[in-house]
């Protein structure tokens, strides 16, 4: 396992060329016309034809031989505690595993399976410190993980929602896994964290493990936290028709998850295409959870809204890159000058019926990594987890 500090080395340049097909990650125009992307120390400096550019005093060149190349892939809902181990499926390396399924950077939604967790307001806001900072410090794979959410308990007064935030807590935990279960106490305490620039998430449905409850459509809509978290259930997802009535009762983000209820993610894409609104559509894995940890849970949310769903393999991209990072405020997602140079390069997956990546992932197919890139470094070849690629990129200098 490679840990990383959040700053690479010294002056580095990255240069991609011979790129086949370039994925913005945002909405509006999903695939970008140019071969070559250059990245000086961690973030993207110019996209175009590799005519365009200097690329004297290139530190890493990186030939991805015709594949596609995305922006790193985000999941908006996990749940980690320490390090790369999940005392959930008491696994260790979970986060390296999903950095060879694309991801590259993952929001914590509670550190809620860490073992003994405490309940009273000095124990949970020392928690979210702790777990601020630790994985601030530590990326596993050099994967980004934004951690540090509180699970908010009754007793909380504004007070601790600032200390909070000037301690660098930016997130909050999914609002329900703790003594909050209520509409109006989950609205005066989300409009706390926002008053100090807290992002917060809510946990939509059915309890998802003994010691959770359920959340109905009347507390989502009043608590009004910045995302609805798995609005297709943790696994267990409400009626249809409550789902429909909280993506036309409000304008917040919609994350489905990988463990949720997939004919209600459906659903809700369907809801969220028919108001024109898709740029509300983040995904998330929710894991690790009772079904386990899914390395390439979030390709395969891309392959299944993309195959079932009827949306372009190239607009369900986004949903897993530029949504997530516009609507939570991330310098990645998005291949665009100035953002963060990470990276997911991929082609379809040996075998595939599809005729190329885009036409695979629209047939239901996964498509295979050939490499992934953090901070503008390379982190992984080929990946050890999704079926093989038919082509892969290589390092052709350094
Ligand atoms: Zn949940």
């Amino acid at each position: 396992m490679a840990h990383d500090a959040p700053q690479g080395g010294g002056p580095s340049k990255l240069v991609i060329r011979n790129i086949g097909l370039m994925l913005s990650g945002a909405l509006e125009k999903p695939i970008l016309d140019a071969d070559t992307i250059i990245a000086e120390n961690g973030k993207i400096t110019g996209i175009g034809r590799l005519g365009d550019f200097d690329v004297e005093g290139a530190t890493t060149i990186v030939d991805a031989n015709g594949t596609t190349v995305a922006p790193g892939l985000i999941d908006s809902h996990v749940h980690p505690v320490a390090g790369d181990w999940t005392p959930r499926q008491n696994q260790i390396g979970w986060i390296d595993s999903f950095l060879h399924g694309g991801v590259t950077t993952m929001i914590s939604a509670g550190e809620v399976h860490m073992p003994g967790r405490p309940r009273d307001v000095v124990g949970l806001k020392a928690m979210a410190i702790f777990a601020q900072r630790a994985f601030w410090t530590l990326r596993p794979g050099g994967v980004k993980v934004h951690a540090g959410a509180p699970v908010i308990e009754c007793e909380m007064v504004e007070d601790d929602f600032r200390e909070l935030a000037a301690a660098g807590v930016k997130l909050l935990g999914e609002v329900g896994l703790g003594g909050v279960k209520d509409g109006p106490t989950a609205r005066k305490m989300v409009g706390w964290a926002r008053k100090y620039g807290i992002q917060s998430t809510i946990h939509t449905g059915g309890p998802s493990i003994p010691g959770s409850g359920l959340i109905d459509k009347d507390v989502v809509l009043e608590a009004d936290t910045d995302v609805i978290g798995h609005i297709n259930g943790g696994h267990t997802a409400l009626p249809d028709d409550q789902i429909r009535c909280i993506c036309e009762g409000c304008k917040r983000g919609l994350e489905l998850v990988h463990n949720g209820n997939e004919r209600s993610a459906l659903f809700t894409l369907r809801i969220a295409r028919e108001m024109d609104e898709l740029s509300r559509v983040i995904l998330g894995t929710d894991s690790p959870a009772g079904s386990g940890v899914q390395p390439l849970g979030i390709l395969r949310m891309v392959s299944l809204l993309s195959s079932l769903g009827e949306v372009p393999a190239e607009i369900a991209f986004c949903f897993a890159t530029g949504n997530t990072a516009r609507m939570r405020a991330l310098d990645c997602g998005i291949i665009e000058v100035g953002r963060a140079a990470d990276f997911v390069i991929m082609d379809k997956a040996q075998h595939s019926a599809g005729k190329n990546i885009l036409d695979s992932v629209r047939l239901g197919d996964l498509p295979g990594i050939g490499m992934t890139i953090i901070d503008g470094i390379v982190r992984t070849q080929r990946s050890r987890n999704t079926p093989p690629a038919t082509k892969v990129p290589e390092i052709i200098g350094h």
